[in-house]
């Protein structure tokens, strides 16, 4: 059975995207059997991982509104498929906006993906969602099915804030929906420890969270941020860089801190 994970964080650009792409990536380099679900209208991981958004005819849009299965929707990206880092995509684009209104009147609205997610989960060992930045209905459908969640953050003045209102809705999803849910971790992205403040942040979110947060750290690298417009993952783009390095980094510690939870 698949471990499911969602990439959350409902501020905007803190790099949820990147760490889902890149840590698909990275698992698939390890030996894990992965899918990776884009459930933010913006199709940026489907972009991202060499799929275009605008060709797709199922999304994960059919897949919320269950006229389509996840086997049916879901893409191989011909740009993975022969390398070490080959994972399968169920993408999204601009219609995915439409589902937060259409999935109104539905029943069991909030969980329509784990529903699907059922039929496909002994296929892999590892499911990523990529959220969108907001609280929504997407991101509520991802939390119903997740065993848990991993949120990038910047190390930056306002990011402990920020958390507060992801942490009391991962809070509620829990004791209302999902009781496996919980933060596997906090991973510090954009990192840069010549900052003072970066450092600083880093400490106490240390002090606060404890084990919560991943003992990897991403830096800031550009390759990392280059890597989209080549509809590649870092990792698989540029593997020698310091942002590849860390990120398969990552990887090796998610299986290790899944396999250690049992
Ligand atoms: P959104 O909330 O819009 O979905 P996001 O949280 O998914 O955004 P990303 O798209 O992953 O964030 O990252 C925001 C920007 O920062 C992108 O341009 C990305 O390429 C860049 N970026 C992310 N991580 C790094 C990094 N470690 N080093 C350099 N640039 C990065
Ligand atoms: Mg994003």
């Amino acid at each position: 059975m698949a471990k499911i994970f969602c990439v959350a964080n409902q501020k905007g650009g803190v790099g949820k995207t990147t760490t889902t792409v890149n840590l698909a990536a990275g698992l698939a380099k390890v030996g894990q059997r992965v899918l990776m679900i884009d459930l933010d209208p913006q199709g940026n991981a489907t972009m991202g991982s060499g799929v275009d958004k605008r060709t797709l005819e199922l999304t994960v849009y059919d897949v919320l509104l269950e006229s389509a299965s996840i086997a049916e929707a879901r893409q191989r990206s011909d740009k993975l498929v022969g390398t070490d880092y080959s994972y399968d995509i169920l993408g999204a684009n601009r219609e995915l906006a439409g589902a937060e209104v259409e999935m109104v009147e539905l029943e069991r609205r909030e969980r329509r993906l784990k529903t699907a997610l059922a039929a496909v989960s002994t296929e892999y060992d590892f499911v990523l969602i990529d959220c969108p930045p907001s609280l929504s209905m997407l991101t509520l459908n991802g939390l119903c099915c997740a065993h848990g969640v991993i949120v990038p953050m910047q190390c930056e003045y306002f990011a402990l804030e920020g958390l507060t209102d992801l942490v009391n809705t991962i809070k509620q999803v829990k004791a209302n929906l999902n009781d496996d849910l919980q933060i596997i971790g906090l991973l510090r992205v954009m990192f840069d420890p010549r900052i003072t403040l970066q450092q600083q942040v880093s400490d106490q979110l240390k002090a606060h969270f404890g084990d919560k947060v991943f003992d990897s750290v991403i830096p800031r690298n550009v390759r990392l941020a280059e890597a989209p417009s080549y509809g590649l993952p870092g990792v698989v783009f540029d593997p020698a860089s310091k942002g590849a390095q860390a990120f398969v980094t990552f990887a090796q510690e998610m299986v290790q801190r899944i396999a250690a939870m049992g």
